[in-house]
């Protein structure tokens, strides 16, 4: 017979939190600028001074965030080559638009939470806007450009013979692009080989210092880690500046980047695929100093497997239970689905009770 208390217990059961997916809650910025002597960082930190802004004042220094908008695709601005320091409704507009874009509620303001965005580290690739009418989150670039070889693919990669870094081992480096690689490797029929033949190498990597020849200069540690180029191009270069990391705990500087992490991103742009609005996927913008972010979400491999097709050994079904709590476009429709089913249980164990 049912007593109270185990109808109690049932409910508890059927209702308890594991049950639900839940989002992840934001992880904000914790370095401390004061410790990091780095123009980039300083300069992207400055952004806290913007907060609660409003348009139409003159507000010092605000035209270096216009720059920042401009670079990375959110102000129309072609043939400006010298923004004002006022708060106009271009920018405002840009900010709605980044705010959408980045997955942050869209205030049109420079709230807390957007700034802390703006100051994150990040890819140098600018992000495209999302093709209207559509309900992917995962974006190719202009023209829809790949790799365009016979499937099975082989693609060749070769290390700079002249940019490189010495912070860490031959070994160390090469190790964590074959794991980057070996991600997109496993979900479609492309294989990636090191070459010795820099010049014949289909992708090039180089670590590079500020200007480098392509008009598209890094800026010293964080802010710019690393930009890559869209297929057929290869050119994958990162900012040789930063304190470059394969292991957090051998490494223990505020400003430590994850290299298989940023490999692994720039791979997704040689690859074809643009930024994504997904927080979790690996081919969003950002990437916080000593965050490690290899594993690729349903957004990723939904992408590039409609560029390329799967691998012929890749199943969805195992993976997608483990990416389904973490990948925000999954998480409410399932969290939504399990919440819709917890209901009816409810609803029939107290029907049961009574
Ligand atoms: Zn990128
Ligand atoms: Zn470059």
């Amino acid at each position: 017979m049912f007593s109270f208390f185990s109808c109690f217990l049932l409910l508890s059961l059927f209702s308890s939190p594991s049950n639900i997916h839940a989002r992840k809650p934001p992880v904000y910025m914790t370095l401390n600028p004061n410790n990091i002597n780095s123009s980039a960082v300083k300069n992207w930190h400055d952004f806290v001074k913007f907060q609660d802004a409003t348009k139409g004042s003159l507000v010092n220094g605000i035209s270096k965030l216009k720059n920042y908008f401009n670079k990375f695709g959110y102000l129309d601005a072609q043939n400006i080559t010298h923004f004002t320091d006022i708060y106009d409704s271009n920018l405002e507009l840009a900010i709605s638009k980044y705010q959408e874009k980045m997955g942050l509620p869209v205030t049109q303001k420079l709230d807390s939470r957007t700034l802390s965005e703006l100051m994150s580290p990040r890819c140098g690739v600018p992000d495209p806007p999302k093709p209207p009418h559509t309900t992917k989150d995962y974006v190719y670039f202009t023209g829809r450009p790949r790799w365009n070889r016979n499937i099975p693919m082989r693609l060749t990669y070769a290390f700079s013979p002249q940019n490189m870094i010495t912070s860490l081992s031959m070994e160390d480096i090469k190790g964590a692009f074959k794991r980057a690689f070996s991600h997109w490797a496993s979900v479609i029929p492309v294989t990636f080989v090191e070459s010795d033949d820099y010049g014949f190498a289909d992708i090039k990597i180089g670590f590079y210092y500020g200007d480098h020849g392509d008009g598209e200069a890094f800026d010293g540690v964080l802010g710019i880690l690393a930009h890559a180029f869209t297929p057929e191009s290869g050119r994958f270069h990162l900012d040789a500046a930063e304190t470059w990391a394969v292991d957090f705990a051998a490494e223990k500087a505020d400003t430590a980047v994850d290299l298989e992490s940023v490999a692994t991103h720039e791979i997704g742009h040689l690859m074809g695929l643009a930024h994504t609005d997904i927080k979790e996927a690996v081919m969003y913008p950002s990437l916080k100093p000593r965050e490690r972010k290899v594993e690729l979400k349903i957004d990723d491999i939904k992408g590039v497997q409609s560029l390329y097709g799967s691998n012929p050994n890749f199943r969805f079904g195992s993976f997608a239970e483990s990416d389904m709590s973490s990948n925000g476009a999954f998480d409410w429709r399932v969290g939504g689905e399990r919440l819709i089913r917890v209901k009816w249980m409810m609803v029939f164990v107290v029907w049961f009770c009574m």
